[in-house]
């Protein structure tokens, strides 16, 4: 609501990534919800701000070390100054940082999934079961061999992105979303064979193995879910 050179914030949101911690918040908020996607505007709003309050953390399965909150804003005045951009330009916004982020935040998850083909080639070079080193079995190479195949091919699809950044300076929505699909499913699949690799103690917190396939998940769901990527990808395709 605007009154007056401020705007009046209300609302709440949940999932928001060092929500607890920061100090200050990119807000896209409405004033005419009949207008959707174009009657959103984009904020900073700084936490000391009187209304701005944190909520519950948010008890994960994975990414533990990430704090994730409720933001909550309660009758919060901002300067017209605190605008980004014009009102109603707030999707625009929001779609153009995803363009940049997608792509670029898959690294993080590709570290996962090398660290835990690292950790799953060392556990079947050194546990031995009927006499011999489980590596040895041809069908627990060919597995192996997938993850790395899978993971090679994320990694190229990564350097694609960047390269196409530090040449162009452009983040290509349609290339964004299929690197963050496909790495992200990549991870997924290949720490869930690491686990498989391990065998009982690959369900054990004894190894590190179960916590990155509990951290592989997120990849799959935040910055939108794959499914929103396809949805991205596939009307990219139909124009
Ligand atoms: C750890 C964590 C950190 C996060 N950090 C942030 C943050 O910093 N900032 C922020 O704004 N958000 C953040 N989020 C929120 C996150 O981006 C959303 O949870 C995510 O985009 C999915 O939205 P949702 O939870 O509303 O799921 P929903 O939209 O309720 O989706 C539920 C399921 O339905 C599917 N679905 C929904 N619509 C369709 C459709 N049209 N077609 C096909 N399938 C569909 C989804 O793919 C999903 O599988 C975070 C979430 C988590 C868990």
């Amino acid at each position: 609501m605007k009154v007056g050179d401020e705007y009046v914030l209300n609302g709440h949101k949940c999932f928001i990534t060092s929500g607890g911690l920061a100090g200050m918040y990119t807000v896209f908020a409405t004033m005419d919800r009949s207008l959707g996607a174009k009657g959103i505007t984009c904020f900073l709003v700084e936490r000391e701000r009187a209304g701005v309050s944190v909520g519950k953390d948010e008890d994960k399965m994975g990414l533990r070390l990430s704090n994730t909150a409720d933001v909550i804003f309660d009758d919060v005045h901002i300067p017209v100054a605190n605008r980004i951009g014009e009102e109603g330009e707030g999707f625009k916004i929001a779609m153009k940082s995803l363009d940049r982020s997608r792509g670029v935040n898959s690294y993080g998850c590709l570290g996962i999934a090398e660290r835990a083909i690292e950790e799953a080639v060392a556990y079947a070079k050194q546990r031995v079961t009927f006499g011999r080193p489980i590596i040895k079995n041809q069908g627990l190479q060919w597995m192996l061999a997938d993850m790395q195949i899978q993971c090679t091919a994320a990694r190229a699809l990564l350097y694609r992105c960047a390269e196409m950044i530090d040449k162009t300076g452009r983040y290509d929505t349609q290339l964004g979303s299929i690197t963050k699909t496909f790495v992200s499913d990549m991870c997924m699949k290949v720490t869930t064979d690491a686990v498989q690799i391990f065998g009982g103690y690959g369900y054990s917190r004894e190894y590190p193995i179960e916590k990155l396939m509990r951290d592989a998940k997120i990849f799959q769901i935040f910055e939108g879910t794959n499914q929103i990527q396809r949805m991205v990808i596939g009307s990219q395709l139909q124009r």
